[in-house]
């Protein structure tokens, strides 16, 4: 079967998901909302999902065991950045391996026990060149979260550790709102590792820290970590705070209008967060296995110090999706939803090469279509087929289109949802902005959309003709904007293996093209 003889008019068949114990309670409520159905090992066959989300990783021989039509929201081997140590060898290596300064946006960090000795011999010559100036380091355990395990300090004989821990500078100068430190968490989905392909979201959060900026009580974690597991629980955390106001989270488009406020250049901060997440995701790419059919949201931790440069504190797979405040709901309910909208997405137009291989017999083959036809009446991923097939059917415009296609009451929100998409990628046009009224953020530090218009596959690109799959990825899917690749060079470089060298060639190209942006946007800062 093809996309071109796919029955047009069969009734579409809802997507499946699946879920364990661990899967966070709005995945499957927007997904519910959506129209998706939750798999019923009693009812469905053992394959017949689309989606398999959780918070644990995946074994490697789900990862190989996984069928075309379906997706696992875990990448195999991305605890390479998430575990705290692991993250800092990572970082450190390609600083080596590249001599970049570009790499310098991780707070100098040893690991304990190992590195003890030079962290010991690195305290003595900063307290030497200090002189009666105070140096600050934090003490977190490699593999827990929550703040929970962590110690700040001045005075070496407070610092205690018994497993695997990392010794960081402490960054004393963070950018304060209202004199309390914040922290953001930005949201990135890696949808593929080979070839490299990364979204970052123009949406996220703000983390508070609930008492006063305070270097002289180190032990106040309510002043020092912006964890809201801790905060949440201060005493401040329900009081009416100076600028932050009420709770301890802000959206991160309300705090970019902050900043714009103060007159900070946050197109530049935010084109700094951006390159910082390329090169952090590119510490690990070449390392990762290779796995078909699963894309990894991450949530990047980002603290920014007082000159506005940005720190990147850690990374998280499975980032929390708890809705306990209002803020939450605002920010992760949309993030859920768009995240399926852009891995189905590409799901899509993966699925159409998919497909093709399962026709030749090779991944899937015909007699395997056949049995599990005659199991179930159709196939898994017959509806995504279905929907394409419609979708793409040549002679309408895309407003006609649009229209035949509007779901009837049976019909699930989330083709509605992929359909405008696929208005959008038949007439790309500029995305209207997101996070900040004055910019775009993925134009400015992505040149994508002039890849788009340069790119040959372009000049194939006309209405009711879909985008080649084997070319570009999409640019955008909900508020998800791709940065990687972001030009001609770099979509090579990722496309025939992956050419760290030329990569980070061409970040150095973009920062030094920048630089006098810098000088030029010296600002106003508390
Ligand atoms: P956890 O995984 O336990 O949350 P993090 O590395 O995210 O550990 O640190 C917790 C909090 O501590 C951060 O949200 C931040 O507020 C603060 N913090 C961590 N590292 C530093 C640092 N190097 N400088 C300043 N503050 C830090």
């Amino acid at each position: 079967m093809t996309t071109e003889d796919a029955p047009s008019g069969a009734p579409l068949k809802p997507l499946v998901f699946r879920v364990d114990e661990t899967t966070p309670e709005v995945v499957q409520s927007v997904l519910l909302e959506c129209g998706w159905d939750k798999f019923d090992e009693k009812r469905q066959n053992v394959e017949d999902w689309n989606l398999y989300w959780r918070t644990s990783s995946f074994r490697m021989t789900e990862h190989i065991r996984v069928k075309p039509w379906q997706r696992l929201n875990h990448h195999p081997g991305t605890t390479k950045l998430t575990r705290k140590d692991h993250l800092a060898k990572h970082l450190k290596h390609m600083r080596r391996m590249y001599s970049t300064s570009l790499y310098e946006f991780i707070p100098l960090t040893f690991v304990m026990p190992n590195d003890y000795i030079k962290f010991v011999a690195e305290f003595c010559k900063e307290k030497q060149t200090l002189g009666t100036k105070q140096s600050y380091w934090i003490c977190k355990p490699a593999e827990l979260s929550r703040g929970r395990g962590i110690i700040i300090f001045n005075d070496l004989r407070d610092l205690i550790f018994n497993d695997t821990h990392i010794v960081q500078k402490y960054i004393c100068n963070p950018l304060l709102v209202g004199r309390y430190k914040c922290d953001l968490r930005v949201y990135v989905c890696v949808t593929s590792f080979k070839p490299l392909t990364i979204y970052v979201y123009q949406e996220g959060l703000v983390r508070f820290a609930t008492e006063k900026f305070d270097l002289s009580n180190l032990q106040d974690f309510y002043a020092h970590l912006t964890n809201s597991s801790i905060n949440k629980s201060g005493a401040s955390y329900g009081k009416i705070k100076e600028v932050v106001g009420q709770g301890c989270k802000w959206t991160l488009s309300r705090f970019f209008s902050y900043l714009r406020n103060w007159d900070v250049d946050d197109l530049l901060l935010w084109q700094k967060i951006n390159s910082m997440v390329i090169l952090t995701v590119l510490a690990m790419a070449p390392s990762v296995p290779l796995a078909d059919n699963c894309f990894e949201l991450f949530g990047f931790d980002i603290l920014i110090d007082d000159n506005l440069k940005p720190w990147l504190l850690e990374v998280n797979c499975s980032p929390a999706l708890s809705l306990d405040c209002p803020t939450n709901v605002l920010v992760k309910r949309k993030l859920i939803h768009d995240v399926i909208e852009l891995v189905y997405l590409n799901g899509l137009r993966n699925e159409d090469k998919e497909h093709g291989k399962a026709t030749n017999g090779n991944s899937f083959s015909k007699s395997d279509q056949c049995k599990l036809r005659e199991a179930h009446g159709s196939l898994p991923y017959e509806a995504l087929l279905q929907f394409k097939s419609r979708t793409y059917s040549s002679s309408d415009t895309v407003e006609e289109k649009a229209v035949r296609l509007l779901p009837k009451h049976t019909r699930t929100s989330q083709l509605r949802e992929m359909m405008n998409e696929q208005k959008d990628l038949l007439v790309p046009t500029r995305q209207a902005p997101r996070l900040m009224s004055r910019h775009t953020p993925h134009e400015a530090f992505v040149p994508y959309a002039s890849l788009i218009r340069s790119h040959p596959c372009k000049a194939k690109v006309s209405p009711g003709i879909p985008p080649d799959p084997g070319q570009a990825p999409s640019p955008h899917a909900g508020n998800f904007v791709l940065i990687f690749p972001f030009n001609e060079a770099t979509l090579g470089a990722s496309r025939n293996g992956l050419n760290v060298k030329q990569i980070i060639q061409e970040l150095q190209k973009l920062t030094n093209k920048r630089h006098p942006q810098v000088e030029k946007n010296k600002t106003n800062r508390r």
